[in-house]
């Protein structure tokens, strides 16, 4: 009998419709797990684009990194930050984003915190990348408004020893200046700050000898629509900065918490890095109560990316509500 015919034949009966059925679905099925691996596997998409009235913001991730959380809290015990991030579908160990976002006004490109360049590994240091890949380039960036002087914020502004944002004005507060760039303060630092305080000053001091860095005490618009808001505690110059628009407004949080899943329900919980936590601890509490009670936009350097949403209040804990998008990668 002809091969052919024969499987032709065999086809026709009901039995192997039903296996041939079953076939395609099992292949259907493997290329959707391989689909769905490959997903798991691809790094946090690279921009995210919203608009706020008739401002253009785009988020930029500069990548991600593992954070223990049990040893980056404190006034915390490691037994609550298990059973928060359990709640949160999360490990102690969490996959840490960093944000910079560019905002489009008046003519000008103005990026928020510039990312952190090579200090921390392959896994972060891709701005300039995700800028590039998204239509941007650091060339364009006219302005840069740093939050604070922690180099997950500022270690982007040099790559090597590259400037590597050549036409951009760098903006922080004077308070945040003088703690990390003057001589005084830094001759008086203790020893195990003196790395952080070198760091800091690698990153901001090529820009200050360039004439390009600005500082500014609060109250007064730094452009159309921004405005630097005081929040400090995390460092000593903390600043937020508020973008309004046609009404509507989003508050750019930089470092006012690092881990959503424990300080949205644990506001008083702080972190190693802050300069003065108790300050820290009464920044954030007052950002979380003003942004749940006004209901505006949130952006915040280390949530995960794009790291925007909104905020609401139960009793004295809050709840995060994450921007909602779609993405073909991750998104954390
Ligand atoms: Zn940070």
């Amino acid at each position: 009998m002809n091969i052919y015919k024969s499987i032709s034949n065999r086809l026709k009966s009901a039995a192997c419709y039903k296996t041939l059925a079953a076939v395609i679905f099992f292949i259907i099925c493997a290329q959707k797990t391989i689909a769905q691996q490959a997903a798991r596997f691809l790094p946090q998409p690279g921009s995210y684009h919203m608009m706020l009235g008739q401002i253009e913001i785009v988020a930029f991730s500069d990548g991600s990194i593992p954070q223990e959380l049990d040893k980056l809290l404190t006034n915390v015990e490691p037994e609550e930050v298990r059973r928060l991030t359990k709640q949160n579908f999360q490990q102690p160990t969490v996959e840490a984003s960093v944000n910079a976002y560019l905002v489009k006004t008046g003519g000008k490109s103005i990026l928020i915190d510039a990312g952190t360049s090579e200090l921390y590994g392959p896994s972060l240091g891709h701005l300039p990348a995700n800028m590039r890949a998204a239509g941007y380039n650091p060339e364009q960036i006219d302005a840069i408004l740093i939050t604070h002087i922690h180099t997950d914020h500022t270690g982007g502004l040099i790559q090597g020893d590259k400037i590597v944002f050549p036409n951009a004005t760098v903006y922080v507060s004077k308070a945040e200046a003088d703690y990390w760039l003057n001589e005084d303060s830094f001759s008086k630092a203790p020893a195990k700050m003196k790395p952080y305080f070198e760091q800091a000053r690698m990153k901001m001091l090529p820009y200050v000898k360039a004439g390009r860095v600005k500082t500014f005490v609060y109250g007064t618009e730094l452009f159309p629509g921004i405005m630097p808001v005081a929040s400090p505690g995390h460092t000593p110059g903390h600043s937020f900065y508020q973008l309004t628009s046609q009404g509507q407004k989003i508050m750019f949080w930089g470092d006012i918490l690092h881990s959503g899943a424990v300080q949205f329900a644990r506001p008083e919980v702080t972190i190693v890095y802050d300069v003065d936590p108790g300050r820290a601890a009464s920044s954030r509490k007052k950002a979380f109560r003003e942004a749940a009670a006004n209901g505006y936009w949130i952006a915040g350097d280390h949530l995960s990316f794009p790291g925007i949403g909104h905020v609401k209040a139960y009793g004295n804990a809050y709840q995060w509500y994450p921007i909602n998008y779609t993405t073909t990668g991750s998104g954390q």
